[in-house]
């Protein structure tokens, strides 16, 4: 994924001294990078549809119509609510460690404010949110990078086309045809084989 100014800029905390307010930085191979400040503002607005997912009534959710490019354009039926808490869920659960996804259980599935956290876990409090940064950052960047469907921006999960590119014809094969043939040797002067075919 390529990283922009116009991807991050909306997302980064002004008052954050690594990124000051652009949300980009330098990787270490020199190309640009989210901060992590955009990272956590990522998760927090995936987060927020979840949680927007799993509270709406029932009777709200309902059942839409997604169009696939290609031949077969026939489309499938789903209930893009249910499909988004399930992947959150599950990209959650794979993206972190045991460890991780317990804190992350207790404190954003289950709801459990960072006292009962702290208690529970026995971590204090700077542990703790120390933690809680690295979940966010961490989910962030999977959230986004995802492929090939991510969870962010979350529009276009639930609205987005599944093309995701241009279609283009495929770039023709430039590369010549080397012809195999087998190793020919030189025949030897003195082959009893050729004399025979002389006498022949
Ligand atoms: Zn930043």
């Amino acid at each position: 994924m390529n990283w922009t100014r116009s991807l991050t800029l909306a997302l980064a905390t002004q008052k954050c001294t690594t990124c000051r307010g652009s949300g980009l930085t330098i990787g270490r191979g020199g190309a640009f990078q989210a901060c992590d400040c955009v990272l956590r503002g990522i998760f927090k607005v995936c987060y927020n549809k979840f949680r927007t997912c799993v509270e709406k009534e029932k009777y709200l959710s309902k059942v839409s119509l997604e169009i696939h490019s290609g031949p077969n354009r026939r489309g499938t039926w789903g209930r893009k609510d249910e499909e988004y808490v399930a992947d959150f869920m599950a990209i959650s659960r794979r993206a972190l460690n045991d460890y991780e996804y317990k804190i992350f259980s207790f404190r954003f599935l289950l709801g459990a404010d960072y006292h009962l956290c702290c208690r529970r876990l026995k971590m204090d409090r700077g542990s703790f949110h120390h933690e809680i940064y690295n979940i966010q950052e961490k989910l962030g960047q999977v959230f986004a990078e995802l492929q090939p469907y991510a969870l962010y921006p979350v529009h276009e999960y639930f609205s987005g086309s599944p093309r995701q590119r241009a279609v283009a014809a495929l770039p023709a094969n430039e590369s010549k045809v080397t012809p195999i043939r087998p190793p020919v040797q030189r025949p030897q002067v003195n082959d009893p084989a050729l004399d025979g075919l002389k006498a022949a």
